[in-house]
């Protein structure tokens, strides 16, 4: 099935997380961005749909150091970055755009819909670029910056070692100043992306190390640009002392190569200052973060897509008040409808919620100083509700994908069990998505004294206020439905910041991915609900009303369970879990 970019959708994401009069994001024009991510769906339907499953099905190759990338994925690339996509959001010092976030997010939407896995690769680039941007010296900036913008070379993020996963603390690879103010670097990294590829002829690794007098634990990291192969003034020279060992044979993103890297004293850089490299590495994982939550959008449209075009076809008994002869198709029965329309209204939930996060981060870098505060501190609180609350919708939407299909979802050559695979990463990776649940409940509620998050919840109410003021009776229904998940959010909040104010950590830090989701389900219901009702009072019928309605129906309701066990547990959590997971119990395996 022909994969159709939903311009339309993104762009009505990207309408309703705009607050211009409260000193958000400058605009531009509506045209130019509509013209954007017009020509990134052509680019994405035309030249990466089709690389998807081949990519899958031959995977990236690894043979004495060297990866290859699967069929046609080099020449995409170079048209990729001849087409200037790598440039979107990078500073037009660098040849860049200049362009907002939340327009990269939207153009990413649209990649990862076509090839999640080829798309990886950009998204990393683009990353580093804007990490680099932030924090390199002048000179770093003058000699990789260009290229890796044009997309001569692109980039990758070290962080993971054996030892070192969600625990950035503990990682070992060492740094060692060379006395000519570069420095060599010795470690292992694994599970690294695009560690080692055929795409570009240059690979510029951003890397975490501890120098050799460096404190334990976060606080003694630093951050280091380590290129594959050195550059000086006439340009390429050497090889660098960097190596992929091998590849992961993994359950998805099987076109995207995951690398095991060895430095054997490769010479590095330090970028920004020694010791506060994990700072500007949340630079370039802040927005990957966000990233990654939109990767899950693009799968989760595409297999929607798929999923409808499939039960359209498919023939299976005779549904309720079916007036044609023979079996129906399967998309006339109510229970493939249920399926189907959440599998809708998860994705565009999803989009929503990751487009308010966007907004922010743009509105973050051009508000007045008196506002900028604030819409910084909504990034930092929405980039975790974005990342798991995609990535985990994406994971419910691509599973329904398979059901709609029955058995033949299960079987590969549909297509429909690739985007499952693919897309189940995206809870894993740039931090697991139980570790964004604690970045929010025990870092993000307690920002600006708690007031951060109690600004959301009213801005909230207004997108209910705004729905109200359409009077349309199914979106009233929808905003009854979200006036209560407001006070399931508010009641979870008040709780946690009270067990946070009381030092119950494990209160705390056993509700968190419940919260995270309640937050969001909230958020979400709100956006909907305001893309439903226009601007002028009244009401865009067909498919944003049906949405909102729908999901204020379908969806919104867990918000009950959720506060419930984020707030109202009765129960004593960890006696259970000594109870059920103990090893002193002999049940316990
Ligand atoms: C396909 C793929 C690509 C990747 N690409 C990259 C890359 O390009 N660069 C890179 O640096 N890394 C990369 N990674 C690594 C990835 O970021 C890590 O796998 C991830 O951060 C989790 O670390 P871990 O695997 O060591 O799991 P662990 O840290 O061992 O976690 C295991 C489980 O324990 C939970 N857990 C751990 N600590 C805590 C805690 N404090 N509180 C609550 N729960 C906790 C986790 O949530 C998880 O459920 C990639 C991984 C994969 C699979």
């Amino acid at each position: 099935m022909e994969f159709q970019a939903p311009v339309a959708d993104i762009l009505a994401a990207m309408q309703a997380a705009e607050e211009p009069e409260r000193g958000g994001a400058e605009d531009i024009a509506p045209d130019t961005v509509a013209a954007i991510v017009t020509e990134a769906g052509r680019f994405a339907t035309t030249e990466l749909a089709p690389l998807n499953q081949i990519g899958d099905q031959r995977g990236a190759q690894f043979a004495e150091g060297v990866v290859t990338c699967p069929p046609g994925w080099r020449e995409a690339y170079r048209r990729f970055a001849a087409a200037g996509w790598n440039a979107v959001a990078a500073s037009p010092e660098w040849g860049g755009q200049g362009l907002p976030i939340a327009v990269e997010m939207a153009v990413q939407e649209l990649w990862n819909a076509g090839s999640a896995a080829f798309a990886t690769a950009p998204m990393l680039t683009a990353g580093a670029v804007l990490a680099l941007e932030a924090h390199a010296s002048p000179d770093l900036k003058a000699a990789y910056l260009s290229r890796l913008v044009d997309g001569t070379w692109a980039a990758t993020m070290n962080l993971t070692e054996p030892q070192a996963g969600s625990d950035l603390g503990a990682l070992r690879t060492r740094a060692v100043p060379a006395g000519d103010g570069t420095y060599r670097l010795t470690g292992q990294k694994v599970f690294i992306s695009y560690g080692e590829h055929d795409l570009t002829d240059n690979i510029i690794h951003l890397v975490l190390a501890r120098l050799p007098d460096a404190p334990s634990g976060t606080a003694g990291i630093s951050m280091f640009l380590v290129p594959k192969i050195l550059v000086g003034a006439g340009g390429m020279e050497s090889r660098n002392q960097v190596v992929a060992t091998g590849i992961e044979s993994k359950l998805g993103l099987h076109g995207s190569p995951t690398c095991t890297m060895a430095y054997d004293e490769a010479a590095g850089f330090l970028v920004g200052e020694e010791h506060r490299g994990l700072a500007c590495m949340f630079t370039m994982m802040n927005i990957t973060r966000l990233t990654v939550g939109i990767q899950a959008v693009g799968v989760a449209e595409r297999a929607t897509q798929q999923a409808i075009a499939y039960a359209r076809h498919r023939r299976q008994g005779r549904a309720v008040g079916w007036p044609g002869d023979g079996m129906s198709p399967i998309i006339a029965h109510p229970d493939v409808q249920a399926m189907l329309m959440r599998m809708k209204v998860l994705t565009a939930a999803s989009r929503a919620v990751c487009h308010s996060c966007a907004y922010a981060i743009d509105a973050g870098r051009v508000a007045n100083a008196d506002r900028r505060r604030a819409w910084l501190d909504r990034a930092a609180l929405l980039t975790p509700i974005a990342k798991a609350f995609a990535s985990d919708s994406g994971v419910d939407v691509a599973s329904l994908g398979i059901q709609v299909h029955g058995g033949a979802g299960y079987i590969e050559e549909t297509g429909a069990a690739q985007h499952l695979r693919d897309v189940r990463v995206f809870s894993i990776y740039e931090g697991t998505n139980g570790i964004q649940a604690v970045d929010l409940v025990t870092r993000k509620l307690g920002l600006d004294s708690g007031r951060a998050v109690n600004r959301l919840i009213d801005d909230i109410a207004g997108y209910r206020g705004e729905a109200r003021a359409a009077n349309h009776p199914q979106l009233n229904l929808a905003a009854d439905r979200l006036d209560a998940a407001l006070d399931d959010l508010r009641s979870a909040t008040d709780h946690m910041q009270q067990s946070m104010a009381d030092d119950r950590r494990v209160k705390v830090l056993a509700g968190a991915t419940s919260y995270l989701r309640l937050a969001a389900l909230v958020l979400a219901g709100g956006l909907l609900a305001r893309m439903a009702a226009s601007a002028g009072g009244r009401v865009a019928d067909g498919k944003p009303l049906a949405i909102a309605c729908h999901f204020a129906d379908m969806i919104l309701g867990e918000t009950v369970s959720l506060r419930r066990s984020v707030a109202d547990g009765t129960t004593d959590f960890s006696a259970h879990a000594t109870t059920l997971l103990s090893h002193s119990n002999p049940e316990t395996p």
